[in-house]
């Protein structure tokens, strides 16, 4: 794996490579694993480094975090790959979650403990800190007509690889704790079945995105009738 220092720098450089299309990033994490049904699913994180690039591609993490994580991987490969192997763990357990829930069925108690466990270390590093439009509002001692609104923020993390994990962790809790659950649906793709939440206005989005499984269904769906008519 010697690459060379102009290497490394140019993938640093790449464009997001993560399709972020669910709209919460503890269900980007768990669509990790592309087309999980198929006879063939797609691992996305397949080195340490895609983690940490999953933790870059979705904001949960500073560019100097993830740098750190890059260097922190390279200098202790073994350790890094444990730590995938752990975070490929979590988001199993997250799958199995949000997975009964989609499908109205009961949670599996070991998966919603191993995501606690991530819960409450979450805990430790999350900070509420003002959202921009109230801390904008401090500064100018404006009393604005909008209420304050505080948001998480995991800017002091301790730099080791379980870093991305928080994050994730934590939207997991909000999302579960939230009346916006209810919106969490699979792609009806067969094969693809992300997940996304459906924030659509009148809640009936039905493919994790539209430009990807909605289309290819189009397209099944006008063969398979012009197929009919020609037959
Ligand atoms: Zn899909």
């Amino acid at each position: 794996m010697g690459a060379t220092n102009s290497e490394k720098k140019i993938t640093r450089r790449r464009p997001p490579r993560f399709e972020l299309v669910a709209g919460a990033v503890c269900l980007d994490f768990i669509n990790t694993l592309d087309d999980r049904f198929s006879s063939k699913p797609k691992e996305l994180l397949k080195t340490y480094i895609d983690l940490a690039r999953f933790g870059e591609d979705t904001g949960i993490l500073s560019e100097l975090q993830v740098d750190r994580l890059f260097a922190r991987s390279e200098m202790s490969p073994e350790a890094a790959r444990k730590a995938l192997g752990a975070a490929i763990e979590l988001r199993e357990a997250m799958f199995a979650v949000f997975a009964a829930i989609a499908t109205r069925k009961p949670v599996p108690p070991p998966a919603l403990m191993r995501l606690n466990q991530y819960i409450q270390g979450a805990a430790q590093y999350a900070r509420l800190v003002p959202a921009r439009s109230t801390s904008e509002q401090f500064a100018t001692k404006k009393s604005g007509t909008e209420k304050a609104r505080f948001e998480w923020r995991f800017d002091a993390l301790p730099s080791t690889f379980e870093d991305p994990l928080w994050p994730v962790a934590r939207s997991a809790a909000e999302l579960l704790a939230s009346d916006q659950l209810a919106y969490v649906h699979m792609c009806a793709s067969k094969s693809c079945e992300w997940f996304f939440l459906d924030t659509s206005k009148n809640h009936r989005r039905r493919w994790c995105d539209m430009t990807k499984c909605g289309n290819r269904a189009k397209f099944q769906r006008f063969y398979s009738r012009k197929k009919k008519s020609s037959a």
